[in-house]
């Protein structure tokens, strides 16, 4: 059984106008989920308090988007107008990785069915990101003493920058964020560690990039927990991606990733994020994907939690 956090608040069926983001995603991971039947555990999320909001955000832009007044330009630099239903859905997609990872340390895996909004900034929004669940949901699980440490893995093909920068001055939550390095942003901002790969990188090359970073860092910050951004956009033939992995190659990343956490005894709860084609429901079935594989492999394994990193 795969624990599985979805809100029906995430399928926003009246898509904004000026839109580059393609909105029916969302429900056809939900319908891939749905399709497997007793093997997905539901949960529903609450909306995430405002305070935690304002944890990470400036409380001026908290407010700009829960109101569905965000000023035009920063809609611009979101990728998509903040309607009232997409203000419903950026407040309670936090609450979804939150509970993802509050049962992720009961179960040892979870993940949300949204999220992995990884370039929001403390008083914008940016790349169809409203606000930044990942740092939202490790400010929160530190911050209530549920966690000492978080390690948040960005496997996203374009750089965490938002959760490296609100995430900045808190030894408590460590970024990792392995990307093309020529990908948006064009800025980008530093995370504990940042692995940047030339354009049109392959299996073989990334395997083996993450593999000799990844691991090392997991030893040295020994989290209590992963938030995982899974990411399909690295996919070689991605819209909006500049690597070219194949779906074995994601799958190679995803188990490497679940793998080192299992064996490190670490909990992990992953949200999506990026994919981008005019195959909508190819890529929900990539996101799901990556679902099933990690819940597969920590179920396949008996994870002997809590953390305890002098065992290893
Ligand atoms: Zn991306």
């Amino acid at each position: 059984m795969i624990m599985v956090v979805h809100h029906p608040d995430y399928v926003v069926t009246d898509a904004p106008a000026r839109s580059g983001y393609r909105w029916s995603k969302n429900r056809a991971i939900r319908d891939l989920l749905l399709a497997e039947g007793d093997r997905i555990s539901w949960r529903e999320p609450e909306t995430m308090p405002r305070r935690w909001l304002e944890a990470a955000h400036d409380a001026d832009y908290v407010a700009e988007v829960l109101e569905a007044r965000v000023p035009r330009e920063k809609e611009r630099r979101i990728g998509f107008t903040v309607t009232a239903a997409v203000a419903r859905r950026a407040g309670v997609v936090p609450g979804g990785t939150w509970l993802a990872a509050r049962l992720a340390l009961e179960h040892g895996y979870a993940a949300n069915t949204a999220g992995g909004s990884h370039h929001a900034l403390a008083a914008t929004g940016a790349g169809y990101c409203v606000f930044n669940d990942l740092a939202i949901a490790a400010i929160r699980l530190v911050e209530e003493r549920t966690v000492t440490r978080v390690l948040i893995v960005d496997c996203d093909v374009h750089q965490g920058d938002g959760t490296a920068a609100l995430t900045a001055g808190r030894p408590e939550i460590a970024t990792y964020s392995i990307h093309a390095a020529k990908n948006f942003p064009t800025r980008k901002a530093r995370s504990t560690l940042d692995v940047a790969l030339a354009d049109g990188t392959g299996d073989d090359v990334y395997i083996d990039a993450l593999q000799a970073t990844l691991a090392p860092m997991i030893d040295e910050v020994c989290p209590d927990l992963i938030l995982y951004q899974g990411g399909v956009d690295p996919l070689a033939g991605d819209r909006l991606g500049r690597l070219a992995l194949s779906d074995a190659g994601l799958a190679r990343r995803d188990a490497l990733v679940a793998g080192r956490a299992i064996e490190c005894g670490i909990p992990l709860a992953s949200t999506v994020g990026g994919g981008y084609g005019d195959d909508v429901r190819a890529i929900a079935r990539r996101h799901v994907d990556v679902i099933l594989r990690m819940g597969h492999a920590f179920a396949n394994a008996a994870v002997a939690l809590p953390s305890d990193c002098s065992t290893w």
